[in-house]
């Protein structure tokens, strides 16, 4: 049998690398960054961990970078069987002096970006009868954060996308998730996180940060057959923050 496709946003570093990681050799991967250093460094992930794949750009905030990643793989004939949105920024800034551009960046990588991949490679899943779209969200959408409307809203919409998504796509045997992380170490917390640890930590029930890897071992479980039943949820992997 062919390899089925991978296609994981913001592969290079934090949760992405790690869902990257997670995966087997019985995978094709496009693993996308927005830069040259970034794209250098998922290329030699997966030669170090002897995947077959390639690093693609995409920066989810410039429309015509989405078009040129989405014709560059249709050049290639190569559709992902599995699309893990997960790369993501954060703005932060209390509403009072949230920037346009604070707002209008967050909402583009995260949800609209999200639409705009989903719209792409859908039709070739249904085509195929077979897919998997794991949208990754946040603790920020059901708890809400100061300093994060942005984010929160962005994370929020993507939840209900999925559930509407997840009913559309039911039949044609395509699930739907969002998998919802509360604090994981990664580049995107480094501010928060430094010097707060224990702070955090005292009020997360399992007393501890989470690690990109226990992220990426429930994307995993939810892209694998054992998973064929799960639909329309957002599975919240957060250590008890919110439950
Ligand atoms: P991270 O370490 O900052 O990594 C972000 C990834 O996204 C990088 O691969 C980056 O690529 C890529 N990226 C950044 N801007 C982009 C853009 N404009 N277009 C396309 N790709 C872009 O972040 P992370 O913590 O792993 O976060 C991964 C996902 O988990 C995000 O959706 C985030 O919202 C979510 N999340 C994280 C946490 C947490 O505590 N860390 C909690 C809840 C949810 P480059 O290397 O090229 O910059």
């Amino acid at each position: 049998m062919s390899k089925k496709n991978v296609l994981i946003t913001g592969a290079s570093r934090g949760i992405g690398k790690a869902i990257l990681e997670s995966f087997g050799r019985e995978y094709y991967f496009i693993a996308t960054a927005t830069n040259d250093q970034s794209l250098k460094d998922i290329e030699n992930n997966l030669q170090k961990l002897n995947l077959e794949g390639h690093a693609c750009k995409l920066n989810l905030e410039d429309r015509n970078s989405i078009k040129e990643f989405v014709s560059s793989l249709e050049d290639q004939d190569i559709s992902p069987h599995i699309l893990i949105n997960n790369a993501g920024i954060t703005r932060d800034n209390i509403m009072l002096r949230m920037k346009e551009d604070e707002w209008d960046d967050v909402i583009n990588v995260h949800l609209n970006g999200q639409y705009f991949l989903i719209k792409s490679f859908i039709k070739k899943m249904v085509k195929n009868k077979w897919g998997r779209i794991i949208n990754i969200s946040s603790t920020s959408a059901a708890l809400g954060n100061k300093g994060q409307a942005n984010y929160a809203a962005a994370k929020a919409g993507i939840e209900a996308m999925s559930r509407s998504l997840a009913r559309e796509l039911g039949a044609r045997n395509i699930n739907v998730n969002c998998v919802a992380p509360g604090f994981v170490e990664t580049d995107m917390t480094k501010d928060i996180i430094d010097g707060n640890e224990d702070l955090l930590a005292s009020q997360i029930p399992l007393g501890r940060l989470g690690k990109p890897e226990e992220i990426a071992d429930v994307v995993n479980f939810l892209a694998s057959e054992e998973a064929n039943y799960i639909t329309g949820q957002t599975i919240h992997v957060n250590g008890g923050l919110f439950m």
